[in-house]
């Protein structure tokens, strides 16, 4: 669904993505692990063109971005095709970003009224199908601050889902949850590598990036040290660097 190759990212003389190539295939779910700052946000951004790169391709479905000008100047040259592949490539933050002044249902519809123009009818019955799914269906009229941590990011999870996307990008779903709340929504994100989703998460939690992943793919300062089964990365790390980080987060 999505590939990267060589992707190179800089901010200013900062470079944060040095040669990263890495590729989602249709029903694959891929965690990324690695410490602060390896540039794991940052690699799920170009992904869906949130941030611009100066060098490398990334492909959509076979389709290559298509870019004017080079280096710090480089950008995206078709806004449609950035719409399309923004659209296809759903991102759950951490942070959940709810809109604070609409109602959850409101929150999950907007996207498809407004940005793909979707029939009002057909929206709201799939937006009311997926809370169901996430276990908030009975919240479609409250509004996002009378939630809790689990149950806002459950109807990020729909909200992200309504957009009938090609894949789901996740970005430390469960980091900002108290660890109870948290098993709600690594519930909610098994349940879809079950269905056979594309992810890529971000994720600092090892259990989850194991339990759900076809590879798990470790960064360290902005390359890709590792990758592999979770059985192998996990149980049987061969970089130095990949051992330490895990041993620091048991
Ligand atoms: P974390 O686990 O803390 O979320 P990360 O692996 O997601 O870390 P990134 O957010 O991708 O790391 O950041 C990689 C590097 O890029 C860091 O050194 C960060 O300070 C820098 N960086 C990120 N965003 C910006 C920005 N908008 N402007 C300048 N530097 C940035
Ligand atoms: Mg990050």
């Amino acid at each position: 669904v999505i590939q990267i190759n060589n992707l190179h990212k800089a901010y200013g003389a900062l470079e944060v993505l040095k040669g990263v190539s890495i590729t989602a295939e249709r029903g694959h779910v891929i965690s990324l692990i690695g410490s602060s700052g390896s540039g794991k946000s940052t690699l799920l951004r170009c992904c869906n063109l949130l941030e611009d790169s100066q060098q490398g391709e990334v492909i959509f479905k076979g389709e290559p971005v298509a870019w004017k000008g080079t280096g710090h100047g480089r950008r995206p040259a078709d806004a449609k095709q950035v719409l399309r592949i923004r659209t296809n490539l759903s991102m759950v933050f951490q942070q959940f970003n709810l809109w604070a002044h609409m109602s959850i249902l409101q929150n999950v519809m907007e996207a498809p009224l407004t940005v793909l123009g979707r029939d009002r009818a057909e929206v709201e019955k799939s937006a009311r199908a997926y809370l169901d799914k996430v276990g908030i269906g009975d919240k479609c009229d409250v509004y996002p601050a009378q939630l809790s941590g689990g149950q806002q990011q459950r109807a990020a999870i729909a909200r992200a889902l309504c957009m009938e996307p090609e894949a789901l990008l996740f970005d430390e779903p469960t980091s900002a949850l108290d660890p109870e709340l948290e098993q709600e929504v690594v519930k909610v994100i098994k349940d879809l590598a079950a269905e056979g989703r594309t992810m890529m998460i971000v994720t600092h939690d090892m259990k989850l990036a194991a339990d759900v992943s076809d590879t798990v793919v470790f960064l360290h300062q902005g390359l890709i040290e590792e990758q592999g089964a979770p059985e192998a990365v996990f149980g049987a790390p061969k970089s130095e660097r990949l051992r330490g980080f895990l041993s620091a987060t048991q």
